[in-house]
Parts: C-alpha cells; sequence; structure tokens
C-alpha cells in the first residue's frame, strides 16, 4: 500500500496509518440535521466517499464512521419555530442528507451514530474528564471542559493557549467559565424547556455539548487511537481541538493516527461580474474596507431589501454596497444543494467537486446569460459525464457486435496502454487522494476507448481492456458508474422541466417527423427537426425508432 496523506496535525505527508493491516478506520464528522445542506457542506461526503472506494480498490476493509448531531440547540430553534417535535425535526433532515448524499453518488458509511443513541457513552466519557480533573461542574449545573489542564490545547489548529488564549476568542470568561476557550460538555436544561430536549444525567437533565459526542462515538465504535480523523477545515478549531482534549485526557496516546480536512467551497462574488455588471465597477476600495462582504450571510437580504427601500437616496457607496447584497441574495440561493441539483446533475456536482484537490479551495461560480442563470463549471462537468456515459454504452454495444478473433488479426494495441492508465489514476490517487491528477489518466482512457470504437475492427481483447479500464476507474471515483439510461432520462427530464417543455409536446413532434419521413416529406421532416433543435431537442435516429434527448 503506498497511499500517502496530509496529516493536518504535524502539517507532513505521511503513510497511511494502519492499525490494523489491511483495514481503515476512518471517522468523519457529520452534520447537525436542523436543515438542508449547501454545496460547502456536499464536499466531505463526497471527498471521503472516494478516499473509501480507493482504499477500497487497493484491497483494504474500510470501516467509516459518520455521525449525525441530532441534539443541538439549532434543531430544538427550528422545533420551536415550526412546532414540531426535535425528533421529527431531526428524522427528516437525516432523510434529506441521506437523499442528497444519494445524489451525490455516495454510498452510505458504515456506521452513522447518532447523539441521542449515545447519551450513556456520553455521561460516561464526561464523568471520567471530571474523576480525572480535566472538567468542573459550574454554580447553574453545566460542566465545562478546564482546557488549562490539558498541556496540549492548541496543538490541531496550532494556537499558543498561554500567550495566545485572546484569540480562541469564543465566548466570556464570566461566572460559570474559567478560561475563555473552555467549552460545555453537558448543558443543564432551562425550566422552560420540553420533553425531547432534555436527558438526566448526573449533573441534573440537560444535554451535551456539541464537541463531546464524536470522542463518545468514536470510541464507541472504532475505540482509541484510530487510523484517519476527517472533516472539513472550519472544525478544525474549535471542534477537533476540543475532541482531542476529550479523548486523550481520558485515554493514553493519539485520539486519531492522522487528520485529514478538506478545504471550502468559497463564492467568488466578484467573478462573473456579469450577473450584475455594474457591481465590479463600483466596487474599487469596497472590499477591502468591509471584508465582511466577501462572505454570504443569513442577513444579506434584510440589508438588501433596507437598502433597496431608499434606493433613490444611495450614496456611492451605498449604492454599491446595495449590488453587492443583491447578488450576494441571488449566489446564495444557488449554493443551497437542493435549488442546485434543479439546474444540474448530483452527479455532476460531485465530478465538479473532484475536479479540484480537496484542501484546495474550491470556487463557485454563478453567471446569467440572457436572463437565465448559468453555473457554468457545474454544467461543464455535466457536459463531461454525458461524454463519459456515451463512451461506455458505444463501448459497450462495439464489444457486443464484434465477433471472435479471427486466425491472423492483427494483434491487440491498447492492452499496456491500459494498464498504465489503471496505474497513473492509483499512483495520483495514493499522492494524498490527487482526484484532479487521477482525471487525467480517466480522460486518456476514455479518449483511448473512443478511438477503438470508431476503428472498422477493433481487437476484442483492446475493447475488453478499455471496457474493465473504464469500470475500474469510474467506480473508484464514484463517476459514470451507474446505469447510463438512468442518467440520461434523469438529465432529459430535468432539462425540459427548466425549459418549460412537456414530454408529450415533444414525442409528438418527433412522431410527426417519422411520419412526414415515412411519407418521403423530407422538407416537412427537416423543418420538424430544426424546431426541435432549437428546443434544446437532438434526434437519435436508430434502425427501427428514433429516440430523443435534451442537450
Ligand atoms: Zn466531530
Amino acid at each position: 500500500m503506498s497511499f500517502r496523506l496530509h496529516d493536518s496535525l504535524t502539517d507532513a505527508t505521511v503513510p497511511l496509518p494502519a492499525r490494523t493491516p489491511d483495514a481503515t478506520s476512518l471517522y468523519v464528522c457529520g452534520p447537525t440535521v436542523y436543515g438542508y445542506i449547501h454545496v460547502g457542506n456536499a464536499r466531505p461526503p463526497v471527498v471521503f466517499d472516494v478516499l473509501v472506494r480507493h482504499l477500497e480498490a487497493q484491497g483494504r476493509r474500510v470501516q467509516y464512521v459518520r455521525n449525525y448531531t441530532d441534539i443541538d440547540d439549532k434543531i430544538i430553534a427550528v422545533a420551536n419555530a415550526t412546532g414540531d417535535d426535535p425528533r421529527a425535526v431531526a428524522e427528516r433532515f437525516i432523510a434529506a442528507y441521506r437523499e442528497d448524499t444519494a445524489a451525490l453518488g455516495c454510498r452510505p458509511p458504515t456506521a452513522e451514530p447518532r447523539v441521542s443513541e449515545h447519551l450513556p457513552q456520553i455521561i460516561a466519557h464526561v464523568e471520567a474528564l471530571l474523576a480525572k480533573g480535566f472538567a468542573y461542574v459550574t454554580d447553574e449545573g453545566d460542566v465545562y471542559y478546564d482546557t488549562a489542564r490539558f498541556a496540549d490545547y492548541g496543538k490541531l489548529s496550532k494556537r499558543d493557549v498561554a500567550t495566545g488564549r485572546a484569540e480562541f476568542g469564543r465566548g466570556k470568561v464570566g461566572d460559570c467559565k474559567r478560561h475563555e476557550c473552555d467549552f460545555a460538555l453537558w448543558k443543564r436544561a432551562k425550566a422552560h424547556e420540553p420533553e425531547g430536549t432534555r436527558w438526566p444525567s448526573p449533573w441534573g437533565d440537560g444535554r451535551p455539548g456539541w464537541h463531546i459526542e464524536c470522542s463518545a462515538m468514536s470510541h464507541a465504535i472504532l475505540g482509541h487511537g484510530f487510523d484517519l480523523h476527517g472533516g472539513g477545515m472550519d472544525l478544525k478549531f474549535p471542534h477537533h481541538e476540543n475532541e482531542i482534549a476529550q479523548s486523550e485526557a481520558v485515554y493514553d496516546g493519539p485520539m486519531a493516527g492522522a487528520w485529514m480536512h478538506n478545504g471550502f467551497i468559497e463564492v467568488d462574488l466578484e467573478r462573473g461580474a456579469s450577473f450584475a455588471p455594474d457591481v465590479a465597477a463600483r466596487l474599487p476600495g469596497l472590499y477591502e474596507r468591509e471584508p465582511e462582504l466577501r462572505k454570504i450571510s443569513k442577513s444579506d437580504r434584510q440589508r438588501r431589501d433596507e437598502l433597496a427601500a431608499r434606493a433613490d437616496s444611495l450614496d456611492a457607496d451605498d449604492a454599491a454596497r446595495l449590488a453587492v447584497y443583491a447578488r450576494k441574495v441571488q449566489v446564495g440561493e444557488w449554493f443551497q444543494l437542493r435549488a442546485l441539483l434543479s439546474r444540474v446533475d448530483g452527479e455532476a456536482v460531485r465530478l465538479w467537486i473532484l475536479g479540484t484537490h480537496y484542501r484546495a479551495p474550491l470556487g463557485f461560480e454563478v453567471a446569467e446569460e440572457g436572463g437565465t442563470v448559468r453555473l457554468p463549471p457545474i454544467e461543464a462537468a455535466e457536459k463531461r459525464l454525458e461524454y463519459f456515459y456515451d463512451t461506455r454504452m458505444k463501448l459497450a454495444a462495439r464489444r457486443a457486435a464484434v465477433g471472435p478473433v479471427k486466425p491472423g488479426a492483427p494483434k491487440p494495441t491498447s492492452l499496456e496502454f491500459f494498464v498504465k492508465a489503471v496505474a497513473d489514476f492509483d499512483a495520483a490517487l495514493d499522492d494524498d487522494l490527487n482526484t484532479a491528477g487521477a482525471l487525467d489518466p480517466l480522460s486518456r482512457a476514455f479518449s483511448r476507448a473512443n478511438e477503438l470504437c470508431d476503428q472498422k475492427r477493433p481487437h476484442p481483447d483492446d475493447l475488453e481492456a478499455a471496457e474493465r479500464t473504464l469500470a475500474r476507474l469510474c467506480s473508484t471515483l464514484g463517476v459514470a458508474d451507474r446505469d447510463p439510461e438512468d442518467f440520461f432520462a434523469r438529465v432529459t427530464g430535468r432539462r425540459i422541466a427548466v425549459r418549460g417543455l412537456v414530454r408529450g409536446d415533444i414525442d409528438a413532434l418527433v412522431k410527426a417527423r417519422t411520419e412526414a419521413r415515412a411519407q418521403r416529406e423530407f422538407a416537412r421532416a427537416d423543418e420538424i427537426r430544426a424546431t426541435l433543435t432549437a428546443m434544446g431537442i437532438e434526434l437519435r435516429d436508430g434502425a427501427s425508432d428514433t429516440t430523443w434527448r435534451a442537450v
């Protein structure tokens, strides 16, 4: 096994930790289930799904654990706002998360532990921290972690607790907390909080803090010192720093063999200025003076509305701000994964994510063309997928049609080529999961497969090698590895819906054209075809019938 990865804890490239030969244990922090996810949340499931697929392709068994945070203040807030039971809110968004990640081509993890099912383990872990003097109970009945007691606090996020405490900046030292980076292990329930939001504990009814669940659940399923801990870069501090403090205070040795953090998906508000042409012109200096304008937040809509309400009397800077907020609201809407999936296929989103190394930032772009919202890089990924699936269909058909090797036929030409493509592909993924690099040998393999299909008499062994290679590479990336007919049906269905077309109308036109051809009214047939082309419908004349697709 030659897989190496960048370990975020040591900032070094290290071999894959292997507590057990031939097996890998992986824990990835999952979602807090209080709403639908955005595109940024889509990156970790895709990245770690490919990691698991790659390690399995190399013959390793992978135990992949991803949790659901189903007890949380945000879930309770949604429940209060909607009048639902918090458990029903969590259940609904767990189902939504499963649907969304399945649309992205992610397989379910081996285990999906929930906080609500691990209260005893969480309480036991807090008790162990109290017994060892790493935690304290406040007068209000909350339990806090005493970060000053853990000498290594800050080692993951490279923060110096002694000299740089202020930069931790989460809450103030008050009656309850001894230090500003101390964090809640157990929160005592308030008197008015209802059933379903409180659980009994030695410190009274309440609920766990966020960080403790991952220490308790990773230990319950994988034990201490599992191989890999993963998650988004935003979790490095405080979440993962706190997990380390909790786990390593109770058990000996490192919590995980190595840490993998994926980078952000960033919204590039300055690019794609075509969306609001005057934004860029009005911007000089504004982003520098107000860096928070680069981020999308929930209050953007409110600020846009406030400025828009007095649009007639705005000074130049406020007018520029209005343009920025308006664009942020529009881009923010498309940043929601479900909105995005109404326009592009989940597999295209996956291919787009894999086009950039997981640690590098990935820019999310929205543009406007003739009044239509466009998502240029993801739409390009979808086109590429169509080419992948078409090639796989063509290859399967060609293989089925070509007969056995005739005596005296030329030898196969591409066997070594495909062996090398697989080797290059694996080498790229072995190099810190360089999916962007792995797409090169994948593309080369597709080109060669197409060349073989176009040959007059391709060698059956070449076709077999092409098919086997594409199946192997596609299944490792989880790209173009599903039923092609389903893919095209899905893409066509979505495209005609977006354009407001009706399937029955298209079918009727196609039928009229077929009849015109049968009557030898070719001018009429061509006219109908032109009409369909203008609607973005492509016809495929087969031996017995004509099928169509939206392009
Ligand atoms: Zn976690």
